[in-house]
């Protein structure tokens, strides 16, 4: 790794370690349980329960605490699912939610934390229909995958019938971390790549974001530049990159925490949630359309704040990570996927052509305010055809 990434990555452990309680063993995770008799809900990956040497260590840290184990969740959780959760906290009577694994286990146990606040009518706030009126259950994070981040964010994303559905409540900021590479270490190439994907592009995203701030933007410049510099390496096993990828990921969803993402994360979900195309991937296959045309664009289609340049400045920043400029970013990703041994085009990842209209229609249109361009619904066809 370069002295300036490793670098980067000392920087970005300290920024993350004055922030929050945070661990860097899975072994120390008692040190951020808060000391009560209740019993303890882990929301565990199934494929994570059953494998590896991480589980070890987690019942062993666990030892002395009751604990109730939840895994009936899918990659892509439904609100069904984060309710069935919910309501095994409530018989439980959990005082504290463990999540291990990677982003969806993460947004599972956030839905099922603040659900289980609200034991007359969980489905209510995990779907909805009701605004929280009580803090979630405390929450500690186990990310098993370097990616997307979630153990740092305030949201978490579940599918209400095929819709995503984001639940945003500041009391489902996991209240503690434990960052431990060594999990990750089983994670297998395919699920290493779409996480790793996700966090270079929540990065690029947050940046140009018009919900950015200085600060913001610090997180997401040292998550982006270490992110693009080790993911292939990571991918492939090297154990000092996996370790750089995991704070970049942390740092991105810092970043994200604030900024929010933008117009690749809206156009993402349907993809997800109807084709099967893992998040990471399914986010990346139009980033660099998206980037493009944002580098292009006319002045009357801006809603930065700060203007055309300063959103031609952060694509063309992003571009570089990449090592890339605004015009080649396109390819640059696209060698980037074929190097991750990923889909490199919508067409190649499964999704039938005469479905580009309805995945345009169906975008997120939160996710695309805060994107810095105007996008209608034609253009954003326009986007997955050229990424088709
Ligand atoms: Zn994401």
């Amino acid at each position: 790794m370069r002295p300036e990434i490793a670098a980067a990555v000392e920087c970005a452990r300290q920024h993350a370690a004055a922030r929050r309680p945070l661990v860097e063993s899975l072994h120390a995770l008692p040190q951020l349980l808060p000391p009560c008799d209740r019993s303890v809900l882990l929301v565990i990956d199934p494929g994570v329960a059953v494998a590896g040497d991480g589980a070890a260590s987690l019942h062993a840290a666990l030892a002395d605490r009751r604990v109730n184990i939840f895994s009936a969740f899918t990659v892509t959780p439904t609100s069904t699912q984060a309710v069935a959760g919910a309501l095994a906290a409530i018989a439980s009577d959990a005082g504290v939610v463990v999540a291990m694994g990677g982003g969806s286990a993460i947004d599972v146990a956030k839905a099922a934390a603040l659900g289980a606040a609200h034991p007359v009518d969980p489905a209510a706030v995990i779907e909805g229909h009701a605004a929280p009126r009580r803090d979630a259950i405390p929450m500690v994070a186990i990310p098993t995958t370097a990616g997307t981040g979630s153990e740092a964010t305030h949201f978490a994303v579940v599918y209400v019938g095929g819709v995503k559905r984001s639940l945003a409540h500041a009391s489902i900021r996991p209240a503690g971390v434990v960052m431990d590479a060594e999990l990750s270490a089983t994670c297998p190439p395919r699920v290493a790549a779409a996480a790793g994907l996700d966090a270079l592009c929540q990065a690029m995203e947050s940046l140009w974001a018009v919900g950015a701030d200085d600060c913001s933007r610090a997180d997401a410049r040292l998550a982006g530049r270490i992110a693009a510099a080790t993911i292939v390496d990571a991918v492939r096993g090297d154990a000092d990159c996996r370790r750089a990828m995991m704070w970049a990921s942390h740092l991105a969803g810092h970043a994200i925490d604030l900024s929010r993402t933008t117009a690749p994360h809206a156009a993402s979900y349907a993809l997800s949630a109807l084709h099967r195309v893992p998040h990471g991937i399914a986010v990346a296959l139009t980033i660099g359309h998206f980037a493009r045309r944002l580098a292009t664009m006319d002045e009357r289609a801006c809603v930065h704040p700060g203007g055309i340049e300063a959103v031609r400045a952060f694509v063309f920043e992003a571009a570089s990570w990449l090592g890339s400029d605004a015009e080649g970013v396109v390819d640059a990703m696209g060698s980037l996927l074929r190097t991750l041994g990923v889909p490199d085009s919508l067409r190649a990842a499964g999704i039938p052509r005469a479905s580009l209209d309805g995945l345009a229609a169906a975008a997120d249109p939160v996710r695309l305010s805060n994107h810095p361009q105007r996008l209608d619904e034609a253009t954003i066809a326009a986007v997955l055809r050229a990424a088709w």
